[in-house]
């Protein structure tokens, strides 16, 4: 085994990709190392702006993904280590760390995975230059999607705006690239080589955590155990024949696939998600539920595509339509939205799983953005940003993307729509199981009356054992008056 440092050696830069299965930046470099008897360095950097503030002063990354990705680099690292290799992981800009490195060990290429929004390009192209001057080659590829750039039957730049025409011109023609094997077998790492540690929560300032055990998964970071789930929802639970009528759900661990985190980090990867989903066609069954989820692999790929479309209008205050809306930043009532005392069962149960576990389900999220845009008319972008502190499976342009769309300044905004959260609580939480695991002052409530407590007589406070106003909250305001009031000056701003 060779173990030498040439001067043709290959930088593996790992990313939002940490995973072994579908890498290509992994799977490429042990290819051509291999024709060449050259050594492969794979290498992780903790990014320290990607734990600073953002704009309204939150934690960039808090303390739940935070957690999730230090699993996720130290199950890369023993993934690695099984293929003979292992991980260089170090703390700083890697525009800062690669070229050091690269001079250290006779790099003549770096391998990584592309990204779309503006802070990780901006990233790539500080390392670009900065290689540039040590005459380091780097090499982009684009992975973390189902589908690949080149294959798409337009250009980027004529991405449809609306979703449906995407994945009617995508469907028609659908290519979904092989997955790429695991490499069998990399060189060993130099011992000489210093490898480092990985860092802990209290390295970036975070105490220890204990994750609620009312969560409805208890996420555990890294490939392996994104396959175990993988495996678990598919193959050993079959709860894939369901999805489409499951996938509502905000209960139970099995509603939805609950996959986003690891695809998020790319512990797992959409094109072998998608290749499992047609063994599964094959082996068991093929119907619309299976379909559903290709569906919405789709919509995570859009928002994708159209981060690389709009670039920076993704975040502005004005959204993808250039919208000028006057949104209050009240932060008052923001608070109340923050910590799930806004008076809306639904809306605060919500709020309440997210900040004791970093997840909320899509139904969740799609009730408490249009409540915080269409009801409290309060800055999109707070909310955005909340989410991105908070989320477990936080992904620009899937987050902001959403955003945009459910405050009405995406593309394809139709007008003021707003989520009726009465009837939203009686379709997906009919008996009020949800509300009450998250809200425990209304537990002893009636499924008749727990998605309006403001209803309850004193008599009924008494025999239900909740205080209105005290045990919680009046609703902080009118669900249709305030909608009303909003969508007059969103259609003022049209
Ligand atoms: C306001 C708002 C913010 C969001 N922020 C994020 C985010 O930061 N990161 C993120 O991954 N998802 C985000 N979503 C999308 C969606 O809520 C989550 O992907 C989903 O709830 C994750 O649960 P799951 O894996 O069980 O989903 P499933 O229903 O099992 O779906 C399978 C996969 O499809 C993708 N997907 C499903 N719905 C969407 C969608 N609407 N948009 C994009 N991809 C989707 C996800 O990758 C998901 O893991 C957001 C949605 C809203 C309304």
């Amino acid at each position: 085994m060779n173990n030498q440092i040439t001067n043709q050696n290959i930088l593996v830069w790992f990313r939002n990709d940490l995973r072994s299965h579908d890498c290509e930046t992994l799977y490429q470099a042990s290819q051509v190392a291999k024709q060449i008897g050259a050594q492969v360095f794979p290498v992780y950097c903790f990014d320290p702006s990607h734990f600073g503030e953002t704009s309204f002063n939150f934690a960039k990354t808090g303390v739940f993904r935070a957690k999730f990705l230090i699993e996720s680099v130290a199950n890369l690292r023993e993934n690695l280590r099984s293929l003979n290799s292992n991980l260089i992981i170090r703390i700083g800009k890697p525009e800062n760390i690669l070229p050091e490195l690269a001079k250290q060990l006779e790099i003549a290429s770096v391998y990584y995975h592309t990204e779309i929004t503006t802070e990780e390009k901006a990233v790539e192209k500080n390392l670009r230059s900065a290689l540039k001057a040590q005459n380091v080659a780097l090499k982009s590829f684009w992975g973390n999607m189902l589908l690949h750039r080149d294959d798409l039957p337009f250009a980027i730049a004529k991405l449809p705006e609306l979703f449906t025409h995407f994945r009617k011109q995508v469907e028609s023609d659908f290519t979904v690239r092989e997955v790429f094997p695991v490499p069998d077998g990399l060189n060993p790492l130099s011992e000489a080589l210093e490898i480092g540690e990985i860092p802990t929560l209290s390295t970036f300032g975070f105490t220890e955590l204990t994750i609620s055990d009312r969560a409805v998964l208890q996420f555990r970071g890294g490939e392996t155990e994104a396959l175990k789930r993988l495996d678990h929802y598919f193959w050993q639970s079959d709860r894939l024949q369901v999805y489409k009528q499951t996938r509502n759900g905000m209960l139970h661990t099995d509603d939805s696939s609950k996959f986003s985190p690891w695809l998020s980090l790319g512990c797992l990867s959409p094109r072998y998600v998608y290749a499992q989903v047609k063994q599964y066609e094959s082996d068991r069954l093929a119907n619309d539920s299976t379909y559903w989820l290709i569906f919405e692999l789709l919509w995570r790929d859009y928002f994708r595509f159209v981060a690389a479309k709009h670039g920076d209008r993704l975040f502005y205050r004005t959204g993808l339509r250039g919208l000028d809306i006057p949104w209050k930043q009240d932060w008052k009532r923001f608070e109340l939205w923050q910590i799930g005392k806004t008076g809306y069962p639904l809306v605060d149960a919500n709020m309440r799983e997210l900040a004791a576990t970093g997840f909320m389900s899509n139904r969740g999220r799609q009730n408490v953005a249009s409540f915080l845009t269409k009801n409290l008319g309060i800055d999109w972008r707070m909310g955005a940003e909340w989410f991105e502190s908070l989320l477990l499976d936080y992904d620009p342009c899937s987050n902001w993307g959403n955003w945009n769309y459910t405050a009405g300044i995406g593309n394809d905004a139709r007008g003021f729509r707003f989520f009726n959260i009465n009837k939203q609580s009686h379709d997906y939480d009919p008996q009020g199981e949800y509300v009450k695991h998250w809200l425990p002052e209304l537990a002893a409530l009636p499924a008749s009356k727990i998605h309006q407590p403001w209803n309850l007589s004193p008599i009924e406070q008494k025999r239900f054992n909740v205080r209105l106003g005290v045990d919680y909250p009046n609703p902080v305001v009118d669900l249709f008056a305030s909608a009303k009031a909003n969508e007059q000056i969103y259609n003022n701003a049209n």
